[in-house]
């Protein structure tokens, strides 16, 4: 099972989270918001084979956190994967606009320069702006779509530039996310739970309850689950085959 984009440094027990995904086989994607968090949540993985923490700064907190770019440059040599970055067009970060392009671009010029990295990107009321930056980008890496909420139209220009999506319980739990999750080719897709900032019934999601995104994809594609859960390991595999070990 996977869970390509979570925030393992969030959770009130991280190393009891991490024991948990280590015992249940679990591969992560742990993602960071800002860098300087980096380095501590990279250190609590510790040798977790399954586990990788990409660098990252969340659009939502660029307005406070831009002089952390130079830390990302730095770092970024020691980290193959990038998230979470991209742009927010909520209201309430909707002043920082100009500096959210600005760091957005800064950070895939940056990842172009270093020769690609895997990049977990989130789009919300910003989808066509952030695929405007892919285009504009191409040497970046792989992109992957975290949560996408975007307009169809979108969705399908998103698919032609070539991103992945990763998926999860919330977004396949309304009909807009399933009906935009259908369209998707089934070989760009992966599992997410964006846990803990996510919750489902009140309460924030673990990194094993990708387990819940597995059976909506079972439904919806009229798969068994454990057809899912091969065709999603072997997507993982293939979006990581040019990819060196950190
Ligand atoms: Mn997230």
């Amino acid at each position: 099972m996977i869970d390509f984009h979570c925030h393992l440094d969030l959770y009130p027990d991280p190393a009891g989270v991490i024991n948990d995904c280590r015992r249940r086989g679990l591969y992560v994607l742990s993602v960071t918001t800002t860098p300087t968090a980096w380095k501590a949540t990279s250190a609590l993985a510790g040798q977790a084979p399954r586990i990788r923490t990409a660098l990252g700064l969340h659009p939502q907190l660029v307005h406070e956190r831009s002089s952390e770019l130079p830390l990302f440059d730095e770092l970024l040599p020691l980290s193959n994967y990038v998230g979470e970055i991209g742009l927010d067009g909520a209201p309430k970060f909707r002043p920082h606009w100009h500096t959210q392009i600005a760091v957005f671009e800064h950070i895939l010029a940056t990842c172009s320069a270093a020769g690609g990295r895997i990049l977990s990107l989130h789009s919300r009321r910003a989808s066509s702006a952030v695929l405007d930056r892919v285009r504009a980008f191409p040497n970046a890496g792989t992109f992957v779509l975290h949560w996408f909420s975007g307009s169809a139209r979108d969705l399908d220009r998103a698919i032609k530039l070539g991103c992945w999506f990763s998926v999860g319980p919330t977004m396949l739990k309304g009909e807009s996310g399933r009906a935009l999750v259908a369209r998707i080719p089934r070989e760009r897709v992966l599992t997410e739970t964006d846990g803990p900032f996510a919750q489902l019934d009140g309460a924030a999601l673990l990194p094993w309850q990708a387990d819940l995104a597995i059976n909506n994809l079972s439904v919806l594609w009229s798969l068994p689950r454990e057809t899912v859960d091969q065709l999603l390991l072997a997507n993982l595999r293939r979006l990581l085959t040019n990819l060196d070990s950190p």
